[in-house]
């Protein structure tokens, strides 16, 4: 039968459902929640006009990777773009996975990290996060010792916990030269903790950036890959040779470039952060955010949602039975996160 003839691999998965916004107020993705600066904007969208739309763009990102370079002190051939790190995630396992290949994925954790592993044909092994959402590291390290295992994903801080893991535990990890690390740096800038100055200690390392978050930049999707020289020209053979395209390129590029504006937004979503935290404090159970978001439990989330609908707000809500008391809130600007404490302090 023609329709039999589906990849086994994705015939069980369930079509990712990402969840539709009909809100007024938008907390659930973990965006920023600041546009971009209008002064960026219009340097991009002149910049925008001497693009010549007639060509591919530049496979290599040249120019965006040169600056990321010159800002990370990173050589530049250690640096990849991709259509955001979801891109590069799918990279990575395209270029490592064999079929029945293992992969190790917390749990809970960003999502994408198992979803993709299953497209390209691993096996997934979720490993709980302890009651203080850490890594359970011994739990990993014997899974390594006993199972071959060629990927450990990590994101640092976590999605939807919003913690950063033991330093230690990670170095750990690390340590099993045989397996690679991914260590997801998405929420970097709201953490100000990175594995960056690990990266000549340890050649398994493979450390994911985005601009999707800090920079306002999640709809035109660009991220980045660090790693040493020879992942990068392995994952070359997989990469779609036209994979970012020139606006994307541009866009994120001036971004960078301008961080200084950026980095305003960045620092006011850190603050509100930590009033978020004070206020919540002895009402709630949180994990201690490094991330741009809150991960809270509740008692009645059903209740909470009715009140949250009603005012037009939307989080995240989990399904699994296993987070069901669980609320997922990004930071919002000033007026939305007092609207939260105010719900909030009513007492779900
Ligand atoms: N990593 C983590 C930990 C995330 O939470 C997200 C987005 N929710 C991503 C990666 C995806 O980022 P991008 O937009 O760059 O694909």
């Amino acid at each position: 039968m023609l329709f039999d003839k589906i990849n086994k691999s994705i015939k069980y998965l369930k079509t990712y459902n990402p969840g539709l916004f009909n809100g007024k107020y938008k907390l659930d993705a973990n965006e920023n929640s600041f546009d971009l600066p209008e002064n960026i904007k219009k340097i991009i969208l002149k910049e925008a006009k001497k693009i010549e739309y007639n060509r591919y763009p530049d496979p290599y990102s040249d120019k965006l990777r040169h600056l990321i370079s010159v800002k990370l002190k990173i050589n530049q051939n250690k640096i990849l773009i991709g259509n955001g790190s979801d891109e590069l995630i799918y990279y990575l396992l395209l270029s490592f996975i064999e079929k029945g290949d293992n992969v190790i994925v917390p749990y809970p954790t960003f999502e994408m990290y198992k979803i993709l592993s299953k497209i390209c044909g691993a096996r997934v092994i979720e490993v709980p996060l302890d009651n203080n959402f850490d890594l359970n590291k011994e739990r990993i390290i014997e899974i390594i010792k006993n199972k071959k295992i060629k990927f450990v994903f990590i994101a640092y801080p976590n999605n939807p916990t919003g913690n950063c893991f033991s330093e230690n535990a990670i170095k750990r990890i690390l340590q099993e030269k045989e397996t690679f690390v991914v260590v997801d740096e998405a929420y970097f800038e709201f953490s100000g903790k990175t594995f960056l100055n690990e990266l000549r200690k340890y050649k398994n390392l493979i450390i994911l950036r985005t601009f999707s978050k800090a920079f306002s930049l999640a709809s035109l999707r660009t991220g980045y890959i660090i790693a040493d020289e020879t992942i990068i020209n392995i994952i070359r053979k997989v990469k779609l040779p036209y994979n970012v395209n020139s606006f994307s390129q541009l866009a994120a590029y001036n971004a960078l470039k301008y961080e200084n504006q950026i980095r305003k937004n960045v620092n006011f979503i850190i603050k509100e952060r930590q009033i978020m935290k004070e206020k919540l404090e002895g009402l709630y159970y949180f994990p201690d955010s490094r991330s741009n978001f809150i991960f809270i439990k509740v008692r009645n989330p059903e209740l909470l949602k009715k009140e949250f609908i009603k005012k037009g707000i939307c989080v995240r809500f989990f399904n699994d039975a296993r987070l069901r008391n669980y609320i997922r809130i990004t930071i919002g600007k000033h007026k939305e996160n007092e609207m939260i404490i105010n719900i909030l302090k009513k007492g779900f």
